[in-house]
């Protein structure tokens, strides 16, 4: 039968009865692509692959997680789903919502969303306040509000977020046969990174897999409290989708990383910048600037010789970058960026000439 989306594929792994309404747009599934490019880059025998997360229904990986959260919440009779977003939880929540016939209301950071994943919440019907302050306040607001009213919270405080996002690693274990010696992700309020610890770890107990990944968390440096140690008041990142400076999962990622032997760093917005530069210009991917602080990340390890240092003894080493969201989410980002097309006279010598023939 043709693919329906994570919970079908991975029904044995998720906590889905018989009685769950599916709620799917045909989520995950999604292309693991090897990049000869950072491979080279990286070096020392290793091979590079982008998990494109960019390419789910909605444009980012919060699907895996939406498809599970919002079938539950119908399965329980829920009327409403409310959500603090960055951008592409809201994005999904307002989709799934949508096609599950809930109420979806959605708190943002006001002046600090990319216009793609705004403009989905508003047409897929959520009702979207832009709050004034940034999303951990947003955050704290709609954890006291779903606390009060009969509100289904649809942050990843919600465990059928972090069941469904899981799929994740089930889906590189399958593709690469085993586990990937490095797994690589962007780290914001925590939730995926605790997701793909859980999945290998899972897979691990079944026999899928016979080892684990060490899991490399990356955060922005002006939004890098795990790294730092303590919360930030006021994170500042080109970011977006990883501005969060009291990540609710905090305690989940340190032990992904303390119980895998991985790490947890920061990179600069200008690191990001030119990941994003050298992904969409070298391997054909245009992934959203937070998606790039995985790969942002393991440049800057290289640079340092962890690779070469924690190289396992095989050949052929194998490192997973989760790109989690889509270029065309923030498309202003390319443009200032890269600058805008020259404006030319449409006669062919003027074009000849501009393009050096
Ligand atoms: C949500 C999101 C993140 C951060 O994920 P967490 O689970 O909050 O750590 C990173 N990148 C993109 C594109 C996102 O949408």
């Amino acid at each position: 039968m043709s693919y329906q989306g994570i919970i079908h594929r991975y029904k044995q792994f998720l906590p889905i009865s018989e009685k769950t309404p599916i709620v799917t747009l045909n989520e995950g599934n999604t292309p693991l692509i090897y990049s000869s490019y950072l491979s080279k880059i990286i070096g020392n025998g290793y091979r590079v692959y982008l998990k494109f997360e960019g390419v789910n229904p909605t444009g980012s990986f919060k699907d895996r997680g939406m498809t599970v959260a919002i079938s539950k919440a119908l399965e329980e009779k829920a009327t409403a789903v409310m959500c603090a977003s960055t951008g592409n939880t809201s994005a999904s929540a307002a989709a799934y919502a949508a096609k599950a016939g809930l109420c979806c209301f959605v708190l943002i950071p006001n002046g600090h969303i990319a216009l793609g994943k705004l403009s989905q919440a508003m047409i897929h019907g959520a009702e979207v306040l832009a709050v004034e302050g940034n999303f951990d306040d947003a955050l704290k607001l709609v954890r006291e509000i779903t606390s009060e009213y009969p509100i289904t919270l649809v942050n990843s405080l919600n465990p059928y977020r972090i069941e469904g996002q899981k799929t994740g690693s089930f889906e590189i274990c399958d593709e690469l046969n085993q586990a990937p010696d490095f797994h690589a992700i962007p780290v914001g309020n925590a939730g995926n990174i605790t997701a793909y610890w859980k999945g290998y770890q899972e897979y691990f107990s079944h026999g899928k897999i016979n080892f684990l990944p060490k899991m490399l968390g990356f955060q922005a440096e002006g939004a890098a409290p795990i790294v730092r140690g303590y919360p930030i008041a006021n994170p500042q990142t080109i970011a977006t989708a990883i501005r969060i400076g009291n990540p609710a999962s905090w305690e989940q990622a340190e032990k992904a990383r303390n119980e895998s032997g991985g790490l947890i760093e920061m990179v600069s917005d200008q690191e990001i910048i030119s990941a994003y530069q050298q992904l969409a210009s070298k391997d054909g991917i245009f992934a959203e600037p937070a998606s790039c602080a995985s790969v942002a990340g393991i440049i800057k390890l290289s640079l340092q010789g962890y690779f070469k240092k924690n190289k396992p003894k095989k050949e052929s080493p194998t490192i997973v970058c989760v790109l989690t969201g889509h270029g065309l989410k923030d498309p202003d980002c390319a443009l200032q960026t890269i600058g805008k097309p020259k404006v030319v006279v449409a006669e062919k010598k003027a074009i000849l000439k501009e393009i050096g023939y």
